[in-house]
């Protein structure tokens, strides 16, 4: 590598590997030209003095002020998506247990696991739980390609698929508003006076199913009037909540379009699991305990629609980029319904082109409601401000004037800065075994 050669005969290799190493192992970042300067203010006279601390772009190792990408998909930054695993972890678990804001009494409040599907839209290969043989008379194995491909492709209703998927969000947030008339109903009080009592709080994650077909998993939690921080009432209960979860999503349906004289409606599929989860501490044996569940959410939300389309994580810019790619049949078949609804004149509300490659979804992978607990960005701020502390950067205060400009020049990285980046992860890697090979020993 001539580049590399280059860097270690000027002796910019450490500094170079200084620069990346703040990245955090993230491999696509974006690349900023320009500068920033400080300058302090005279507090009686208003006067601007000169620069005291400064920063230009083209001085830096990389020649390039470098930031994260902060992409969610493992398929695309590995480093970015396992920070935004862990920031989930950490928002789903807060609003568990409590912490990052959130009080700790949300544990005793009501709080299930629910998970909603898409309904059929023909018959796949399987692993039926109760008949070890799929309907095809063979016994797939959980690596089998076969798995959530349809048993008739022909008979398969995709276009019914795409546009499910593109309705999912809205079907969600129906399934929402009737949640809480049926708790309502349950507890005696109009859907009005429901908030004067309870509230209800969620966080989802949306997965895809090897048949293309995206669900959610949701922590729904009943808390009292004020959220998190106030009692439930005593008719609140597990129970109740599950109930009204069953019959909730059972009663949602949107009507969508109509495409050559067929009106599609859209439903959750009939199976919904409810599950009730308990505190860690009374952990049973088969429980779904909190940490479970957070785990669970946490891995799910930096996966896209890559489980039915293997390496296709970005959109399309023309179909033809379709055909030289390493997908199932089925998995292609959805992208070029999507494609070819996409042109209709009705449907352009859908965006279907733009989502192709998400087989129709454009919804957000993970949601919550803004009473569940602490945000992302919260806690990106919050991992800012401690970086900040690392490095001596104090940040700002009233008698500093900051002057930047910044502008986008490229994201990525060379290949000499690829090689010293994923050194760096390495030494790291190595690093930290070091360090558990010590602990280990020393509490021997
Ligand atoms: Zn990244
Ligand atoms: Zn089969």
């Amino acid at each position: 590598m001539p580049e590399l050669g280059k860097l270690a005969a000027t002796g910019t290799l450490p500094a170079l590997g200084h620069q990346l190493a703040g990245l955090g192992g993230c491999t696509h970042p974006i690349r900023l030209n320009g500068h920033r300067t400080e300058h302090p203010i005279n507090t009686t006279t208003g006067e601007i003095g000169n620069a005291i601390r400064s920063l230009v772009s083209t001085e830096l190792p990389a020649g390039n002020l470098l930031t994260r990408c902060n992409n969610r998909r493992a398929t695309r930054c590995p480093a970015c998506a396992e920070t935004y695993r862990r920031d989930t972890y950490q928002l789903i678990t807060a609003g568990l247990k409590g912490g990052k804001g959130t009080p700790e009494r949300v544990a005793e409040h009501p709080r299930v696991f629910a998970t909603l599907t898409a309904p059929s839209f023909g018959p796949v290969h399987n692993r039926p739980t109760n008949r070890a043989r799929c309907r095809c008379g063979t016994v797939h194995d959980a690596a089998c390609a076969q798995l959530g491909t349809p048993l008739d492709p022909d008979r398969y209703d995709y276009e019914s698929a795409v546009l499910w998927n593109a309705h999912a969000g809205h079907l969600w947030r129906r399934f929402t508003i009737h949640l809480r008339r049926e708790i309502a109903k349950r507890a005696g009080l109009t859907q009005r006076a429901l908030a004067d009592h309870a509230r209800v709080s969620f966080a989802k994650v949306a997965e895809f199913q090897k048949r293309g077909a995206v669900h959610f998993h949701a922590v729904i939690r009943l808390d009292g009037p004020k959220g998190g921080s106030s009692p439930p009432p005593p008719w609140a209960t597990a129970e109740l909540l599950t109930d009204a979860i069953h019959t909730a999503a059972h009663r949602t349906h949107i009507t969508g379009p109509t495409i050559d004289g067929r009106t599609h409606t859209f439903t959750f599929g009939r199976q919904t699991d409810v599950r009730t989860i308990r505190s860690t501490d009374l952990d049973g044996d088969t429980e779904l305990t909190d940490q479970a569940v957070a785990g669970y959410i946490a891995k799910y939300a930096t996966k896209g629609a890559e489980t039915t389309t293997g390496a296709l994580d970005r959109p399309l810019r023309f179909l033809a980029e379709l055909a030289p790619m390493k997908i199932s049949e089925h998995a292609r078949r959805l992208i070029r319904t999507a494609w070819n609804l996409g042109a209709r004149k009705d449907l352009e509300h859908l965006r279907l082109r733009a989502w192709a490659h998400m087989l129709g979804f454009r919804g957000h992978f993970s949601t919550k409601s803004r009473h569940y607990s602490t945000t992302l960005t919260a806690l990106r701020d919050a991992r800012a401000e401690w970086r900040r502390q690392q490095t001596g950067d104090h940040g700002t205060d009233e008698t500093t004037l900051v002057l930047a400009h910044w502008a986008y020049a490229g994201t990525g990285l060379s290949p000499a800065e690829t090689w010293l980046s994923a050194s760096l992860g390495r030494a790291e890697q190595t690093n930290r075994a070091t360090a558990r090979e010590a602990i280990r020993e020393a509490s021997l």
